[in-house]
């Protein structure tokens, strides 16, 4: 099966592809500064800055994951290394004024893939934050990887610079159940891998936060939930330093839209991730279990009914779950939820995932 499903996916990546635009590699991608929570639950500034890179390399191998379309933000042309420390200078700039803040580092690929970043810049970003560390202005750093590039030497490297503070690494674990991470999503990653950059990890007191898929294609809205609470739990029982949700999208280009168009595939409903939410965060207390909100209310990313106003307010409250880890503000009432129940239960009786069935009937 994978040879055809590759060869599918490899096609539709590179029709869209050829819609990929050049931009001015001397500027990341994009950056911010918001509102965060820190590992030890005090909340403050973080700076993000998405590094303009050519892209994942597990996405041109392979036509990479089901459901992501980053390597339509990449560069169609090579990024050397002094464009990757003028696009850090630019974003750095941003927190001159701070006292206090965290920096995360992110490529829409693998920070710690040469192919992506060289490791000149790499070490050039990370004796810059290392200067950072020393001035006591930085609280902890946050890159991303695929775990086979999270090796002894790239972590004895990094903590080479930064030698005190927290530092994590994202990882896209999606689910803990293999099939569901290789056939639906199609990772191209094992669970022994992830469990040795785990273990690989823990000897540099460095972290690593799961991303976890919420529904991924080729399932249910049931299977969906129970998938999602069995994976948080699991992430924290083999030493994640913390979950972090991730609803899914649909997005341009993938072949999560392919069957979203064909009304094959719902994203999920707000209700599901509310159960998530207060499932593993109730099982975890003492962790940090986060949720993203981008996407949400749309057609393309998580909702309930379209339209229904508990749409907004579940995405605040969610929002600031994620912010204060409590789990009350998470009590939402709204009459949509039947609506929610039942078409659980009615997918349930179907032999393959309901569509919207929103956009259809209403
Ligand atoms: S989800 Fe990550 S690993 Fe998968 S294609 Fe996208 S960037 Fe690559
Ligand atoms: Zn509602």
């Amino acid at each position: 099966m994978n040879n055809y499903f590759e060869f599918f996916l490899k096609k539709m990546r590179e029709k869209y592809l050829k819609k990929r635009k050049e931009s001015n590699p001397n500027k990341p991608i994009a950056t911010w500064i918001q509102d965060d929570i820190f590992l030890d639950k005090s909340v403050g500034k973080s700076l993000t800055i998405i590094l303009r890179t050519v892209g994942c390399r597990w996405a041109y191998q392979s036509g990479g994951c089901t459901m992501c379309s980053y390597l339509m933000e990449s560069s169609p042309s090579p990024i050397s290394t002094e464009n990757l420390k003028r696009q850090f200078d630019y974003a750095i700039e941003k927190v001159k004024d701070l006292d206090e803040f965290s920096v995360k580092i992110f490529t829409s690929g693998s920070f710690l893939d040469e192919f992506e970043v060289p490791e000149e810049a790499r070490e050039y970003i990370f004796e810059k934050l290392g200067e950072l560390e020393e001035e006591g202005k930085l609280k902890e750093i946050a890159i991303e990887s695929r775990p086979e590039f999270i090796t002894e030497e790239n972590l004895k490297n990094i903590r080479g610079y930064i030698k005190n503070i927290n530092v994590e690494i994202g990882v896209g674990i999606e689910t803990f159940n293999e099939e569901i991470r290789n056939i639906a999503i199609h990772k191209g990653v094992k669970t022994e891998d992830i469990i040795n950059a785990i273990n690989t990890t823990k000897k540099y007191n460095v972290g690593i936060k799961a991303y976890l898929l919420i529904k991924p294609l080729f399932i249910t809205e049931k299977d969906a939930i129970l998938d999602a609470i069995n994976s948080g739990n699991r992430a924290f029982e083999i030493g994640c330093s913390r979950v972090s949700f991730c609803p899914a999208t649909v997005h341009k280009g993938t072949l999560m839209e392919y069957f979203w168009s064909k009304n094959q595939y719902r994203p999920p409903f707000l209700w599901s991730i509310v159960e998530i939410l207060k499932n593993v965060k109730s099982k975890n207390q003492d962790r940090i279990v986060m949720c993203d909100t981008s996407g949400i209310p749309t057609k393309r990313g998580a909702h309930n009914k379209l339209n229904c106003e508990c749409n907004y307010k579940i995405k605040n409250a969610i929002e600031k779950f994620t912010l204060t880890q409590d789990i009350d503000v998470l009590d939402i009432e709204c009459k949509c939820k039947k609506y929610w129940e039942s078409f659980i239960e009615m997918e349930e009786r179907n032999i393959v995932p309901l569509g919207d069935v929103n956009l259809s009937f209403e």
